[in-house]
C-alpha cells in the first residue's frame, strides 16, 4: 500500500495545490489553507488526511491528484480545455467519468486519470455527443476496463460519436440510456439521480443537442450535485417544472434542484443559468469548466453576474486547473486544485483573444 502511495506521489508534477474549504462568505479562491466550515448545518471539517509519506529525498505531491481514499467523496472537474470531464470517486471506491472532454484535452485527461490510478471504471456517463464533451471517450474506452457506458440515446450521426459506440461494441462495454428517473447507486451513500433528458426530447431550440443533455443530481450525506452538460434554456424551463417549488404534483420531487454545487451548464454560456433556474438551485459553489482562451467568449459576464447574485462562489477550471472537491461524511466540502500542467491546453493558448469570434454552440 505504501508503494502504491509513493508510486502516486512520485508520478505527481510540480504543481503546487492549494487547499481551500468552502465557507459562506464567498472567500478569494486563491486564498490558501482557508479552514471556515461553510455552514453550521454541516458539522465541523475535518484536517486533511493525506501525509507526507517517508522519503530520502522531497517529493512534490499535489492533494489535487493524491489517490482517493475509503470513507471519501472525491468529485475532480478537469482541467482539459474547452469542455467538459469530471470523475466522481465514491466512498467505497466506485469510479464515474462524467465526459471526456475536447480532442486538445485528450492527453490531459488520460493523464490526469493515471496519476489518479483509475485502472478501471465502473461507469461512464456522457452528458451530450458534442466534440467538447465526447472527444477524449474512445481513448479512455481503448485504455481502461469500463463496466457500463451511459447516454442520453439522442441520435447522433457525428463520426466521432459513432466511433466511440463501436469502439464500445468491440469490447462488448454494455450500452445503457440515461433515462429520466433513473437512479444509480454509488456506494457509501452516494445516490446519482438522473433528472433529465427530458422525456419527451425536446425539440426545436437553439440546440437541440444541448437541449436534451443528461442531467444529474449527485447526493451524499446532505450534499449535493447538479451536472447540467450543457443544458439550454428550455432544459432549465423543464426541469423547474419537474421539479421545482411548483412542480406538481409529486411533493417528493420538489426540491430536487437545490444544490449546494453546481457545474454550470455550457461553460458559462449566456443562454444558460437562466436567473430562475439559478434562484431555485441556490448553489454555494459553481464550477465552470472551460479553456482560459476560447472562442466563444465562456464563461460570459452575464452567467457570471447571475451566479453572483445568487451568492455562489465561482470556481473555474482555466484559473484554477484540476478542481477537486471532497467530502468525507458529509462534512463540509475541502477544495484542492491542481494548476495546469504541460499537457494542459492552456499552456499553449489559443493567440486569438478579445471579443468572441463564434457564438455559442
Ligand atoms: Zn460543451
Amino acid at each position: 500500500m505504501l508503494a502504491l502511495w509513493l508510486l502516486a506521489w512520485s508520478l505527481v508534477s510540480c504543481a503546487k495545490s492549494a487547499e481551500h474549504r468552502v465557507s459562506r462568505s464567498r472567500p478569494r479562491v486563491d486564498e490558501p489553507q482557508q479552514t471556515v466550515p461553510k455552514s453550521t448545518k454541516r458539522g465541523p471539517s475535518s484536517p486533511s488526511s493525506d501525509e507526507q509519506p517517508a522519503t530520502d529525498r522531497p517529493i512534490q505531491r499535489s492533494a489535487a491528484a493524491r489517490v482517493d481514499q475509503r470513507g471519501t467523496l472525491s468529485i475532480t472537474f478537469f482541467d482539459i480545455g474547452q469542455g467538459d470531464a469530471a470523475l466522481v470517486v465514491t466512498p467505497t471506491g466506485k469510479r464515474i467519468l462524467i465526459d471526456g472532454g475536447p480532442p486538445e484535452g485528450t492527453n490531459a485527461l488520460l493523464s490526469a486519470l493515471a496519476e489518479r490510478q483509475i485502472d478501471r471504471l465502473d461507469l461512464v456517463l456522457l452528458s451530450h455527443p458534442h466534440l467538447d464533451h465526447l472527444a477524449g471517450l474512445r481513448r479512455v474506452v481503448e485504455r481502461i476496463p469500463i463496466a457500463t457506458y451511459m447516454d442520453a440515446g439522442y441520435e447522433s450521426t457525428s463520426p466521432p460519436y459513432r466511433a466511440l459506440l463501436q469502439a464500445l461494441s468491440e469490447r462488448s462495454i454494455p450500452v445503457k440510456q440515461a433515462k429520466r428517473g433513473r437512479s444509480i447507486d454509488g456506494g457509501g451513500g452516494v445516490t446519482l439521480l438522473l433528472l433529465a433528458p427530458p422525456d419527451p426530447f425536446i425539440d426545436r431550440s437553439r440546440s437541440d443537442v444541448n437541449a436534451n443533455s443528461v442531467v444529474v443530481r449527485l447526493s451524499y450525506a446532505g450534499h449535493s450535485v447538479l451536472f447540467t452538460g450543457d443544458a439550454e434554456p428550455e432544459t432549465e424551463r423543464w426541469l423547474l417544472a419537474q421539479y421545482g417549488p411548483g412542480a406538481s404534483p409529486p411533493p417528493e420531487t420538489a426540491g430536487l434542484l437545490a444544490a449546494d454545487v453546481l457545474k454550470v451548464a455550457h461553460h458559462g454560456g449566456k443562454y444558460s443559468s437562466t436567473a430562475t433556474f439559478l434562484s431555485v438551485v441556490r448553489p454555494q459553489l459553481a464550477v465552470i469548466s472551460c479553456a482560459a482562451v476560447n472562442d466563444y467568449g465562456h464563461p460570459t459576464p452575464e452567467t457570471l453576474g447571475r451566479l453572483e447574485k445568487v451568492g455562489a462562489r465561482v470556481l473555474r477550471t482555466d484559473q484554477l486547473g484540476h478542481i477537486t472537491l471532497r467530502s468525507r461524511d458529509g462534512q463540509a466540502w475541502e477544495v484542492d486544485t491542481q494548476p495546469a500542467t504541460p499537457e494542459s491546453p492552456h499552456a499553449t493558448p489559443n493567440p486569438r483573444s478579445g471579443k468572441p469570434a463564434k457564438d455559442e454552440l
